[in-house]
């Protein structure tokens, strides 16, 4: 039982790339972008609505940035007076529909001002991470004295992986394990091995997805659970995880392959100059000879 002070954050990043969405809506006319965020208002009201220290954030995860949906700078928690956005009509809890009426409305600006320039078609899904992190650092900053926090990630993924992200990726995983924060991943499309990875890291739960149109299903099945209940649930059996890493020069998955020693790069060839971060390596001697060199003279 999770005691009344605790505070439960839920962090939902949403990959809303319109490019992906758009070839969608062509594919399968039944499951839209709209649809999609139908689903995560159900699971954001679900995991608010259980009690009532849960917080939740949403993140809308674009190809050249990523947008809070909710909370947003328009609406601080606290202030209900006055504005149009937080009357509830049908009875409904009022915090439920305030945060609706924000995403619905903050999504249709990020849409609107949507301007296709053909140069990035990937999502930012590491960006949205990392400004995840610092949100749930911000909120845990904010705790009065003796509140604890229980926080994670759910990150909803449509469009394919970026090689490119990989280093930022990485690095956001690993911060997220140092800070204790799960990262769940539920993919709708092609698999992830950066969010495989990011959930066996973390501890979180990866889930492919079979059918689009059941999403909000598998959230509050799946999803909503945290990690202590979710022990007591028979939840589908866990993905193989790809461990290889894309090499950055071809972006090809690799087993073996060369490190550069400086920034981790990964490159399935053999440069003598790092592509990342430029650092020079000599080139390769027989790596014993420098040692053996000291000891003699030492013994000398
Ligand atoms: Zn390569
Ligand atoms: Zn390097």
């Amino acid at each position: 039982m999770a005691s009344e002070d605790e505070l439960n954050l839920l962090v939902i990043v949403v990959d809303v790339n319109p490019i992906w969405w758009g070839q969608q809506g062509q594919r399968e006319p039944e499951f839209t972008l709209c649809k999609c965020l139908d689903a995560v208002m159900v699971m954001g009201n679900s995991h608010m609505a259980m009690t009532r220290t849960n917080r939740l954030a949403v993140i809308a995860s674009h190809c050249q940035d990523s947008h809070f949906l909710y909370p947003s700078k328009t609406w601080k928690s606290g202030d209900s007076g006055g504005d149009e956005i937080s009357s509830s009509r049908d009875g409904k809890y009022e915090l439920l529909a305030v945060a609706n009426n924000l995403i619905a409305e903050e999504i249709r600006n990020i849409m609107a001002k949507t301007e296709v320039t053909g140069n990035s078609t990937d999502t930012l899904l590491a960006g949205s991470l990392a400004k995840a992190l610092c949100y749930i650092h911000r909120v845990s900053k904010e705790l009065e004295v003796g509140q604890e926090m229980k926080s994670r990630i759910l990150v909803i993924k449509a469009a394919d992986d970026c090689a490119l992200q990989y280093m930022n990726f990485m690095n956001v995983i690993f911060a997220a394990q140092k800070q204790n924060i799960l990262i769940d991943a539920c993919v709708l499309d092609s698999d992830s091995g950066l969010l495989q990875q990011a959930c066996d890291i973390t501890g979180g739960l990866y889930l492919k997805i079979p059918q689009k149109v059941a999403l909000a299903q598998y959230l509050l099945w799946v999803f909503l659970p945290d990690s202590e209940q979710r022990s007591q649930l028979v939840l589908p059996p866990p993905a193989h995880v790809d461990y290889r890493a894309a090499c950055f020069c071809h972006r090809n998955l690799i087993e073996i392959g060369y490190v550069c020693s400086v920034c981790l790069s990964i490159f399935c060839n053999f440069s003598p100059i790092c592509t990342t971060c430029e650092t020079a390596f000599k080139i390769q001697l027989p790596q014993m000879v420098k040692p053996k060199k000291k000891k003699l003279k030492q013994a000398a």
